[in-house]
């Protein structure tokens, strides 16, 4: 069966031409699916007949919040959703001056290995769907109930590692007659796929791109990321610097920061060597303990010398802002518990 939520608006527009429906019909239930409609029933602008044929060939799918956690020491909600197979992904809600953002995962799961993060202990399960990936941000929107203003693809699994999907799923969510989510407003994070990078700058969107470096050096890079062992640090720099020049876009390197792994006065002098030519910035995450490996965070001046070194050499930097500490730290965590629990 068809789920609907996963054309685009012109394949939406192809789909109701072949069943002789005129073209505004596109228009009229790209917009209900918008709104997160659950059932034919509700669009009521559509006679009985055609309800009754779409519902023959086609669904609408969506996500159910199987577990909420609220904090209590800010406004963010984290939710872990379940899919229509019974699969389950995580998403946030955080709450800034400028609006909600909420942070989707692509992937049920994840195979990239990085050995700081939850979310690849199990592997890769499947990809989502765009319209899966559709769903988790508007159960969010009607759980939170305001308008979501930003998303970042920053949950389980690796977008460029589902490329099409993810691809289409931005342009559904930016659509005018849909949640009109510009690209302006989409943060993309990769873990530095240099192919798909090459493929995502020939697209010119103008999303941010965050890439997560986390070392400068292959040594230290492949022990805690063995995509490096594909694409080394200075290849995926190279990488950056294209996208950069192709997209006139700042790139956003993700550090999550290591006591005693890539914490040194010599890591940070041999990271703004590399990215100092780059229109770039460092975005230093303090490593979220996870129960499975022994990365800890870095005491409090170990990370204000790595930050000291990085502007020394004029590196724009911030550290990034916790949010939600008290609800499971990062992604991965609570999916990864569930997993544990079901299996007794
Ligand atoms: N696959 C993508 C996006 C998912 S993770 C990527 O690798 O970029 C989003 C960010 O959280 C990445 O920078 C990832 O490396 C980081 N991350 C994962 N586990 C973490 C942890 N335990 N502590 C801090 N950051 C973590």
């Amino acid at each position: 069966m068809q789920n609907l939520k996963d054309f685009t608006y012109q394949e939406l527009e192809e789909f109701l031409t072949k069943m002789g429906e005129p073209r505004f019909r596109a228009k009229q239930i790209f917009s209900w699916l918008g709104r997160g409609v659950t059932s034919f029933d509700e669009m009521t602008n559509l006679s009985k007949a055609l309800r009754e044929k779409l519902e023959q060939i086609s669904f609408i799918s969506r996500a159910e919040i199987a577990q909420k956690y609220c904090s209590k020491l800010d406004q963010t909600r984290k939710y872990l959703l379940k899919l229509e197979d019974g699969n389950m992904v995580e998403c946030v809600a955080m709450y800034y001056k400028h609006g909600i953002t909420v942070c989707i995962s692509c992937q049920v799961g994840c195979r990239m290995g990085c050995k700081f993060c939850a979310s690849t202990i199990g592997g890769k399960v499947r990809d989502l769907t765009a319209g899966e990936m559709l769903d988790e941000v508007l159960t969010v929107q009607h759980d939170v109930g305001e308008r979501i203003s930003n998303i970042v693809m920053m949950g389980i699994g690796e977008p460029l590692d589902n490329f099409d999907n993810v691809i289409k799923f931005l342009k559904n969510v930016g659509h005018p007659d849909g949640l009109n989510i510009g690209y302006r407003h989409i943060s993309l994070s990769t873990c530095g796929l240099v192919d798909r990078i090459t493929k995502l700058a020939e697209l010119n969107l103008p999303i941010t791109l965050s890439v997560s470096l986390h070392a400068p050096t292959d040594e230290v890079r492949s022990r805690i990321m063995p995509v490096n062992q594909k694409y080394p640090v200075d290849t995926l720099i190279e990488a950056c610097k294209k996208y950069i020049e192709k997209t006139n876009r700042r790139i956003s390197f993700e550090y999550a920061i290591i006591d005693h792994v890539n914490d040194s006065e010599e890591m940070a002098h041999i990271l703004a060597k590399k990215i100092k030519p780059l229109l770039c910035h460092v975005n230093l995450i303090p490593v979220n303990h996870v129960e499975e490996n022994d990365f800890q965070k870095p005491s409090k001046e170990r990370l204000k010398q790595f930050m000291a070194v990085l502007e020394s050499q004029g590196i724009n930097v911030t550290v990034r802002r916790e949010l939600g500490s008290d609800i499971a730290a990062s992604c991965g965590q609570l999916r990864r518990a569930q997993e544990q629990k079901s299996k007794g």
